[in-house]
């Protein structure tokens, strides 16, 4: 018999709002300088009363618009109560039965519900004796999305993770890069043999990246399979991942909602979501960018490859450069399908020399170089010698390439001196063409093409040549 893993997950994504969640104070959770952006309400003096923020609130209800959630007519803030260091007032501020969204779908995952919460502080134990804390984290909006259990292994899981990352950019809502903490993953993983049932779930954290994220869960998957087999019984726990030893551990036995004595914040007024004209759905479909999967539709339509489209669309810079593209009347067909393939190719590893800024080049001057080569006015290998000088040149490619002489020589006249010269020139080459061996003709082709720096039309060039040595 064989066992089915059931995997579901818990993300919590830090919102790029200006301000901290239920305080003025500047959300920046990177600064460098400890404890610059605090004020009472976020150290949890006594008597201090927390305000929602509502650009939070906007990006979680935008989050809810684009993955077809239903928002929550009525939502209200609990308090989570537990103590730690990192977290001032023993209790976070969170969400419990009445989270801002519930339901919608992302990458063919359900999701269960989505809700928002304060940031905790960061404890420093590395700076010298005893520790520190840092509460330039602490209050920051948190959006945490939890999805069905209904993802049976580990690729499911990292796709759908990068699929999020991709939105949540995609939004503007958060950075949620996963190296920076702007993005935790947790993964509740069980494995049962028999089918409708659940076995025990384990809850996996400290998952830093995509890659960690489907080791653990590949890791776990194994290890409970073996406890059972060995006839053992899987513990409820929560297990930290280890990167470098690339295994589970057990970090505490997990705690229930119970342990955390839930209970609505008295400070905070309920919230009628549905109620408020900033949150209304119109309001918010007015600030809906064009998202992932209607862009896929869109360039996909235009010719380009699916992983070209990939490349575009996960690569903000290069994103924003073909949308611009897109706009032109001239990008379409061929043009559109040059364009994807020379920005995913060429453009992209000049970027990432360091050395190149797509904001330098002008998409108009990247279009006319499409249409030069689309109209075989230039090669392509001369198209990629100009690409690096169209950017930061306010000169177009084609007055470039006419004052370089680079344009494409299809002029039967302007070729047949150089067939000429070549003829003269090469006699020995030549006589070796003539006397069968085929692979001189190409030496010849080569030949012609130095001499018209790359400028010739190849094909054309074979053909006069073949004609002038009969
Ligand atoms: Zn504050």
């Amino acid at each position: 018999m064989t066992y089915t893993p059931t995997i579901g997950l818990e993300v919590h994504a830090e919102l790029k709002t200006m301000s901290k969640m239920f305080c003025g104070c500047k959300n920046d959770p990177h600064e460098g300088e400890a404890n610059a952006y605090i004020c009472p309400v976020c150290l949890a003096h006594p008597g201090t009363l927390p305000v929602p923020n509502e650009q939070a609130i906007e990006m979680v209800l935008l989050f809810g618009q684009a993955v077809g959630a239903t928002v929550a007519e009525y939502s209200e803030f609990d308090r989570k109560n537990y103590f730690y260091p990192d977290i001032p007032k023993a209790y976070q501020i969170s969400q419990y039965a009445y989270p801002f969204l519930s339901g919608g779908e992302l990458k063919g995952v359900a999701l269960t519900r989505v809700h928002l919460e304060e940031d905790t502080a960061r404890s420093q134990h590395d700076k010298g004796e005893g520790s520190l804390v840092d509460f330039n984290r602490a209050g920051v909006p948190l959006m945490e999305l939890v999805t069905e259990p209904v993802i049976h292994d580990a690729k499911t899981a990292g796709d759908f993770a990068r699929e999020l990352q991709l939105l949540l950019r995609t939004l503007g809502v958060s950075d949620a890069n996963m190296e920076r903490g702007e993005m935790r993953v947790e993964a509740n993983i069980s494995v049962s043999k028999e089918a409708g049932k659940f076995g025990t779930k384990v809850e996996v954290k400290n998952l830093n990246s995509f890659k960690s994220v489907e080791a653990a869960i590949a890791f776990e998957i194994d290890r409970q399979i073996k406890v059972l087999e060995n006839g053992g019984v899987v513990t409820q726990e929560t297990r930290g991942w280890d990167e470098n030893k690339n295994k589970t551990f057990t970090q505490r036995s997990k705690e229930t909602a119970k342990d955390y004595r839930y209970f609505p914040d008295p400070d905070i007024p309920k919230i009628q979501t549905t109620s408020h004209s900033a949150f209304s759905a119109v309001r918010l479909a007015e600030k809906m960018p064009k998202l992932p999967n209607e862009k896929r539709l869109d360039y996909r339509n235009l010719g380009l490859t699916s992983e070209q489209v990939e490349v575009i669309i996960s690569h903000p810079e290069a994103d924003q450069f073909f949308a611009t593209l897109v706009t032109a009347d001239v990008c379409t067909g061929d043009i559109a399908r040059l364009a994807g393939n020379y920005l995913t190719s060429d453009v992209l590893s000049l970027l990432q020399s360091g050395e190149y800024n797509l904001s330098d080049l002008d998409p108009v001057h990247f279009l006319e170089l499409m249409t030069l080569l689309q109209e075989n006015k230039l090669n392509s290998r001369v198209a990629k010698d100009l690409l690096p000088n169209l950017f930061g040149s306010s000169i177009g490619p084609l007055t470039i390439a006419e004052d370089r002489g680079l344009l494409q020589v299809s002029d039967i006249a302007a070729l047949q001196t150089t067939i000429d010269e070549i003829v003269a020139e090469q006699a020995a080459i030549v006589a070796e063409y003539k006397a069968g061996k085929e692979a001189a003709l190409q030496f010849l082709v080569g030949q012609g093409m130095k001499k018209t720096k790359g400028a010739a039309n190849p094909a054309m060039l074979k053909e006069m040549l073949e004609k002038a040595m009969k």
